[in-house]
């Protein structure tokens, strides 16, 4: 009997596997196909500036419409992107469709508050040896002016890549603003930090969240935001859901705040209504 078992157990073990295999085997081929069936959206969410309380601008968040499984956020499909190394491929379209919206944007609502596109770089896109190249092309084909244009990328990012701060230095000459995204959950030391040619500093929403309850994450936002500003850089509060964690990030001067509290990311139509009644 216990034999029995064991090799019904081992069979069930096998079939899982296989599953799980198969399942990725076509998640990569459903992506792999997924630019040319123009299954990639862009959904727009506003970044608030907390001194005028109007929207400065959006950050541009990839979804994937898949044909079987509905509307897909980035986590259910960009760690197999970034294996596979089609990120690159699908960031570059990401960023041409940003820019293309955006100054679709600047050109046909002219008095609005509207100034800023903020684009995710991933870790793979970042160390690609003809990215300033690729960006500038981008930004020639679709008019957008580069200060306009802001590029976020995460502190691991940078941190795997010897070239970072020479990279960032280029951009930076281009006239694009740098972000660091998810601030606060890397390990970039302090030193290096200093170097960063950077604009804007983005905690991360992990400690933003339990802002009400947890002491301990609410000393760190205080920490991170006053790091920043000695650094003479401004910060971006992500994940910002109550009025309470609000007023907390207004009394520390915190600059900029992306949140459920504002609006959840939302499809162009939809980005462009709250532009024009705000
Ligand atoms: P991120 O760049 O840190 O983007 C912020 C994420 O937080 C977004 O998730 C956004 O929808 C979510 N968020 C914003 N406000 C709130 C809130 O109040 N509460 C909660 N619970 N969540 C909030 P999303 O769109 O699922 O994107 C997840 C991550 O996927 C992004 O994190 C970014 O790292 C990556 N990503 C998205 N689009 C792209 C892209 O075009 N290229 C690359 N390389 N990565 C992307
Ligand atoms: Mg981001
Ligand atoms: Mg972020
Ligand atoms: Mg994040």
């Amino acid at each position: 009997r216990a034999k029995a078992s064991g090799k019904a157990r081992f069979e069930l073990f096998n079939s899982e596997m296989y599953a799980s295999a198969l399942a990725r085997l076509q998640l990569e081929t459903d992506l792999r196909r997924a630019i040319e069936r123009d299954e990639f959206r862009v959904y727009y969410q506003p970044i608030v500036s907390l001194a005028s309380g109007s929207i400065l601008g959006f950050e541009a968040l990839l979804r994937w419409q898949h044909p079987e499984r509905g509307l897909l956020n980035p986590t259910d499909f960009i760690p197999l992107a970034e294996e596979t190394g089609l990120i690159v491929q699908i960031g570059y379209w990401v960023l041409y469709q940003a820019c293309r919206q955006m100054q679709h944007w600047l050109v046909n609502h002219r008095n609005t508050s509207l100034e800023k596109i903020s684009v995710n770089l991933s870790v793979k896109q970042f160390s690609q040896p003809d990215l300033i190249e690729r960006i500038g092309q981008i930004l020639n084909s679709t008019g957008l002016d580069a200060k306009n244009l802001v590029l976020e990328i995460t502190e691991s990012a940078i941190v795997e890549n010897g070239q970072a701060i020479a990279t960032l230095s280029q951009l930076q000459e281009l006239g694009i603003e740098l972000s660091i995204d998810d601030f606060g959950t890397g390990y970039s030391s302090l030193e290096r930090l200093y170097n960063f040619p950077i604009s804007v500093l983005k905690i991360d929403r992990s400690f933003i969240n339990p802002i009400s309850t947890d002491k301990r994450n609410l000393e760190i936002v205080e920490i991170i935001v006053s790091l920043a500003h000695k650094l003479g850089v401004n910060v971006t509060a992500e994940g910002v859901e109550t009025k309470e964690q609000l007023t907390f990030l207004q009394n520390l001067n915190c600059e900029y705040a992306q949140g459920y509290f504002f609006s959840k990311p939302l499809d162009n139509l939809a980005a462009i209504e709250l532009i024009r009644h705000c």
